[in-house]
């Protein structure tokens, strides 16, 4: 089993003496500054003279430019987003780390893909929650925790997991538990997830709609069936309480031999292809140089492709259940990561 750090071996004193910066205050950035304080530290936050600032000077912290917070603190948690970081490390950060600094990251892509690479003596660690912002927040304001993935890079001397690990104690996530890790596992579970998974549910989920309407199905009936009931969250759920086979007991004996039986048809070769070539593209980095490309292009493809979904009939169908929408919408449905 992966190692898993608990509240009770986790020691945060190895953070005193050391000043905490939060640069962000965004998703990650307000939750995480808000549990540091909490947790009796006292962050200095970094952000830009934009709309968070305001949100940050609200929740009362005295907020700081970045460059000015990268030159005082010693432990930066970088929590801007991933596109963005490695030009405002480079242009704000970098020069004002010195060595012994630790960088903190919440997810492993930059570090992995190298578009951030810390000079000699500076630490680089990952503490990534496994759970939305607002999440973060609300769990540990309710004494709960969530998991987290920790990794330390260059770490001989074994001094920056500890580090990671007293952060991750002070945001509140080894109150569930803290795995270690690495900046390439995590990047690489995430982006599996965004470009296998989630796009085969994507893809599977549109061929459901489109082929009971072609066999006559009403599309609001099928939407409805589709995501806007909540079963799809239930089960989702379910797989949490009862296991992610054990949730097929609640549905009919009839429904639990139609998905068993048929589960195996799922993964033609051409599909277990596509599988390999997603795993490929994220390991290699091409999803990573084709994304930065994109990025510098002006997104052409992102809107394209935004257009396109926009376009197709489960969209509209859902435009026209948007008060059906409201009614069924459950607190929690739709809260991912
Ligand atoms: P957000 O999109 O919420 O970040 C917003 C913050 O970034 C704001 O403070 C914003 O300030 C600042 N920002 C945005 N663009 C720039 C820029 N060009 N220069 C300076 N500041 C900028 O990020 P997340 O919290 O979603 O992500 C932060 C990190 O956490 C990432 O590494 C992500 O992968 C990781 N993560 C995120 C999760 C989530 O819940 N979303 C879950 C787990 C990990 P302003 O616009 O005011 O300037």
């Amino acid at each position: 089993m992966a190692t898993m750090h608990r509240d009770d071996d986790v020691d945060v004193n190895v953070l005193q003496g050391r000043r905490i910066g939060v640069i962000g205050y965004g998703n990650q950035g307000r939750a995480q500054a808000l549990n540091l304080r909490d947790s009796g530290f006292t962050p200095l936050v970094g952000n830009r003279d934009d709309e968070y600032k305001s949100r940050a000077v609200e929740d009362g912290f005295a907020v700081r430019p970045i460059r000015a917070v990268a030159d005082e603190a010693d432990v930066i948690l970088v929590l801007i987003p991933d596109e963005v970081q490695p030009e405002v490390y480079e242009e704000q950060i970098q020069p004002g780390l010195r060595r012994g600094d630790i960088l903190c990251f919440a997810s492993g892509y930059n570090i992995y893909y190298k578009a951030i690479v810390p000079p000699e003596g500076v630490g680089a660690i990952m503490v990534a929650p496994r759970m939305i912002g607002r999440a973060v927040r609300h769990l540990y304001q309710q004494g709960l925790g969530f998991p987290c993935l920790v990794a330390a890079e260059n770490d001989a001397e074994g001094k920056s997991l500890p580090v990671a690990l007293a952060l991750a104690k002070a945001i509140g996530a080894t109150r569930f538990g803290a795995f270690e890790s690495s900046f390439r596992e995590e990047t690489v579970i995430d982006l599996f997830a965004e470009q296998m998974l989630w796009p085969g549910i994507i893809k599977l989920c549109l061929l459901y709609f489109e082929k009971l309407v072609a066999n006559g199905c009403d599309p609001e009936i099928v939407t409805t069936e589709l995501h806007l009931s909540g079963e799809f969250v239930e089960i989702a759920k379910a797989m949490i309480t009862h296991g992610f086979f054990g949730q097929l007991k609640l549905h009919s004996q009839t429904s639990q031999y139609g998905q068993l039986s048929r589960a195996g048809r799922m993964a033609p070769p051409e599909l277990l292809a596509q599988v390999d070539r997603a795993m490929r593209e994220v390991c290699s980095g091409e999803f990573h140089a084709e994304w930065v490309k994109e990025q510098k292009a002006g997104k052409p493809n992102m809107q394209r492709l935004w257009q396109q979904v926009l376009e197709h009939p489960l969209a509209q169908s859902e435009a026209k259940l948007e008060s059906l929408r409201e009614i069924i919408a459950r607190p929690g449905a739709g809260e991912g990561r």
